[in-house]
């Protein structure tokens, strides 16, 4: 198995997090049905909440040990990742309120590559589509490469030039982004079923939850410039991401 998928991740953080949140999520509604036990239909409406976070943690519970075994035993990704999503809010306000909410970030990109890890998710190049930022191509760069990475002259001043000679040999959609939207944009359009995206953190976790039903392999980008400027991909990471793609390995 590929180094960038299968290589201990701190994914520990966001699954204890997961947890938390499931089971506070659980108490307050047993607390709330307890106190209201009088009123019956409010008892009865609180029910299928309860059901529904009971599932929540049971997903949870299949994910910890699916990668405990390292056995895809997981639910399938559209019901997989609506789950997760219900638990990200306050696990998120928790890790903020504890002042790790950019390791939580990071431990949520890590834990959902792990996961992919255990599949064999295989598709064909033009399945694929790569997502990069825009602040990824040199500030000074003259050429308008947005709407077309073709238009760039391969000139080495950043790294969109070895992106372009991994992925323009196998035809593989790449594009560079603006923001979300745009991005969900061209998701929306393009129909990929499996999306490589380079972005800051906030980023890709709001564009693994904006398509539950496509694999997204997040890649945080590197900003040794600060934010929005200059920043830079791991070039062999995204090498790698193509590769389990393209061969399922
Ligand atoms: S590699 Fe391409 S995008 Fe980057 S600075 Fe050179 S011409 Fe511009």
């Amino acid at each position: 198995m590929s180094d960038l998928i299968s290589k201990k991740r701190p994914a520990l953080l966001c699954l204890l997090l997961f947890f938390l949140s499931a089971l506070l999520f659980i108490a307050a509604l047993l607390f709330v049905m307890a106190a209201a036990v009088k009123s019956t239909w409010l008892v009865l409406s609180l029910f299928p909440l309860l059901l529904l976070f009971v599932l929540v943690l049971f997903n949870l519970l299949l994910n910890s040990t699916a990668l405990a075994l390292k056995k895809n035993i997981m639910l399938p990704i559209k019901i997989n990742r609506p789950l997760s999503g219900l638990l990200y809010g306050l696990a998120a306000f928790i890790a903020k309120v504890l002042g790790v909410k950019e390791q939580f970030e990071r431990s949520f990109i890590a834990l959902s590559a792990s996961l992919l890890g255990l599949k064999k998710t295989t598709v064909k190049p033009e399945e694929l589509l790569v997502l990069l930022p825009r602040c990824i191509q040199n500030n000074e760069c003259k050429y308008n490469i947005v709407n077309n990475l073709e238009n760039c002259i391969s000139c080495g001043k950043c790294d969109v030039k070895e992106i372009r000679e991994i992925v323009s040999p196998l035809r593989i959609k790449v594009a560079l982004v603006t923001g979300g939207s745009q991005a969900r944009a061209l998701v929306d359009k393009l129909r990929p079923k499996a999306i490589i995206a380079v972005a800051c953190e906030r980023e890709l976790v709001s564009g693994i939850f904006d398509v539950p039903g496509c694999e997204v392999l997040g890649i945080i980008n590197e900003r040794p410039e600060g934010p929005c400027i200059n920043t830079r991909a791991s070039v062999a990471g995204l090498k790698e991401a193509v590769d389990k793609f393209l061969t399922g390995s």
